[in-house]
């Protein structure tokens, strides 16, 4: 048993900034990590973040309460507005700390941090640094939290949340090196395990974005919020999904149908290619299916070659060699074959501004969390701000919880209670073994579910066809059976423990989806093509129940906009 007063869980940036603030305010702190966190999912964010700092000549005028504007619009008026006003006004003061730390964004001329454009903005409001933004962002984290002598556990799988009468006292993980449970006991956790993109078979993100982190809250009693906003991103490659980033368009990039034509102009003719990312991915889809995609085939181009090659060397070598490695196509020269793509989760844990949930000492930030500042669409460039602004204010919130606690008790039964009931699920799904279900061919069966059945476009006969496969994978999924029992660097393991997690946040997200009736954001049903504030300007909650999710709600919080119709 290893205690630490405060556990986070995961080494992503908002782990980090939220560890490095409770390690500066006194705190023991421990981070663990199933990866190197500098091998965290932070560090593939290539296009920016976000902040009014008004460097970039035709944003002069440009302040939070604009920003907090174009977020809350992006958001179709679903997100909670003080939070984004407090995300929209410390992005500032954040972006020049990053910059103090060490972070190299890039510069214009006179040696201010340079802003592109952004999809769903107003003003080109959107620092970076070349396109490897969340590399350099996650970099300079890592190295504050060793300046900081924050210790992590790296490579340790958390499996379980430690409850003990309604309040967190610490996790359960799995020591992938030297194989082995082990109980660590805290008198505060903050869950940072970033996204669920892996619930989809057609995702940008990184294999271990699965969402488990989500699951754990989710079981130990936790509500999830907002599942149903998926954000597709309208610019994966066509083969592998993987990201071309949106500052690919900030930079000028065009998309071109079949036809050779620049059809944003038909459903955003004022911010064209740099309408938000609902907006555009429905755009791309409409022009696939109704066959105006490339050669009629389903997707279109994404086109830089008018940028001219200094300019694509200078600002966008990564997407350079991802579009030649992995499509075989240099943008110099030719056109992107691009689809849209999952990629980012607006829902997850339940929270308020300091990242506190209903369970004591239970926290989460960063984009496992739901704040909620992206509502029914996040703004480009708006995830890596909330990382480090929401991160930081949990690490805080959770400090000053363990200064107002008294004494720890001793935890020590209920580690060991909460240990030997972890070994005993591993141990039932050994037994089984490979008599059990295939784990892996329920994950692909589950991962193509999502995709066809929840995805760009969705209506009700679609989404119950698709539920109706979910509910019959998480019976599947109670019979899987372990192949590989080794106790040192299981990963079979890991993957079979988290597949029934991800089955738990997937039927939220279907469940969710088929519950809301209308369209808002990135969640567009033909069959209710209009938004219908009078009964869904609200959050839907998924609270856990074995027999599937049991829905209830929640108030959006307003104040400074008032829902208008939104036009780009
Ligand atoms: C390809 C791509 C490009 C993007 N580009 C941008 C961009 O330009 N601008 C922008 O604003 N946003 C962008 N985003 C979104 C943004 O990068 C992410 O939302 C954000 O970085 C998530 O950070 P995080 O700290 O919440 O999680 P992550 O960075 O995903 O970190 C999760 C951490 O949790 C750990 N973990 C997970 N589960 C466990 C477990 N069970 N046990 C132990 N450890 C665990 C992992 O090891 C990891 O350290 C992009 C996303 C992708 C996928």
């Amino acid at each position: 048993m290893i205690h630490h007063e405060l556990i986070v869980v995961g080494g992503g940036l908002a782990g980090l900034r939220a560890a490095v603030e409770a390690r500066n305010a006194g705190i023991d702190v421990a981070i663990l990590s199933q990866v190197w966190p500098g091998r965290s999912h932070s560090g593939a964010a290539q296009g920016g973040v976000n902040a009014a700092l008004a460097n970039h000549p035709e944003s002069a005028d440009d302040t939070w309460e604009k920003h907090a504007f174009d977020t809350v619009k992006g958001s179709d008026y679903l997100a909670d507005q003080d939070a984004v006003a407090q995300m929209t006004k410390d992005a500032i003061p954040v972006i020049y700390q990053l910059d103090q730390w060490g972070c190299p964004f890039s510069r214009f001329d006179n040696g201010t941090i340079a802003q592109r454009p952004f999809g769903g903005a107003g003003y080109p409001r959107t620092c970076y640094g070349a396109d490897k933004t969340g590399h350099y962002m996650l970099h300079t984290m890592v190295e504050r939290a060793v300046k900081a002598e924050v210790p992590m556990y790296v490579e340790w799988f958390v499996t379980r949340l430690m409850v003990d009468e309604g309040v967190c006292r610490g996790v359960v993980a799995y020591d992938m090196i030297k194989g082995g449970f082990e109980a660590f006991t805290a008198d505060a956790v903050i869950m940072a395990t970033g996204g669920a993109g892996r619930t989809y078979s057609n995702s940008t993100n990184a294999i271990i974005s699965t969402g488990y982190g989500m699951a754990m809250a989710y079981h130990a009693g936790v509500p999830l919020k907002d599942l149903e906003f998926v954000q597709f991103h309208p610019t994966g490659l066509l083969t592998t999904n993987i990201l071309m980033t949106e500052g690919a368009r900030g930079e000028g990039g065009y998309l071109l149908n079949g036809e050779g034509e620049r059809f944003m102009q038909r459903y955003a003719p004022k911010a064209m290619e740099l309408a938000p990312r609902d907006i555009t991915s429905r755009s791309i889809q409409t022009e696939i299916n109704e066959g105006r995609g490339i050669d009629g085939k389903g997707f279109v181009y994404l086109d830089l070659r008018h940028l001219g090659a200094e300019k694509i060397l200078e600002k966008l070598p990564g997407i350079r060699d991802l579009a030649i490695h992995f499509e075989g196509v240099d943008p110099i020269e030719e056109p992107i074959p691009i689809v849209p793509s999952q990629h980012y989760s607006m829902g997850g844990i339940d929270t308020d501004m300091d990242g506190a949930t209903d369970l004591a000492g239970f926290y989460a930030a960063g984009e496992c969390a739901c704040v909620s500042v992206h509502g029914g669409n996040r703004l480009g460039g708006n995830s890596l701000l909330e990382t480090v602004v929401f991160g930081r204010r949990a690490g805080a919130a959770a400090a000053q919880h363990i200064r107002n606690s008294g004494p720890s008790p001793d935890m020590t039964v209920l580690a060991g209670r909460t240990v030997a009931a972890v070994e005993a699920q591993v141990g039932g799904l050994a037994a089984r073994g490979a008599a059990g279900e295939d784990p892996y061919a329920v994950r692909a069966e589950m991962t193509t579910t999502m995709k066809d059945h929840f995805g760009v476009f969705r209506d009700a006969a679609t989404m119950h066809a698709g539920l109706d496969k979910m509910l019959a994978l998480k019976e599947r999924v109670g019979n899987v059976g372990l192949r590989h029992t080794g106790g040192v660097l299981n990963l079979d393991m890991i993957r079979t423990v988290e597949l029934e997690g991800m089955v738990d946040v997937a039927l939220g997200i279907a469940a969710g989806a088929l519950a809301r009736t209308e369209s808002r954001g990135s969640h567009s049903r033909t069959d209710y093509p209009d938004r219908d504030d009078t009964h869904w300007l609200k959050h839907t909650l998924a609270h856990y129940h074995p027999e599937g999710p049991r829905l209830g709600s929640k108030p959006v919080t307003l104040g400074m906009f008032e829902p208008q119709e939104r036009k780009y």
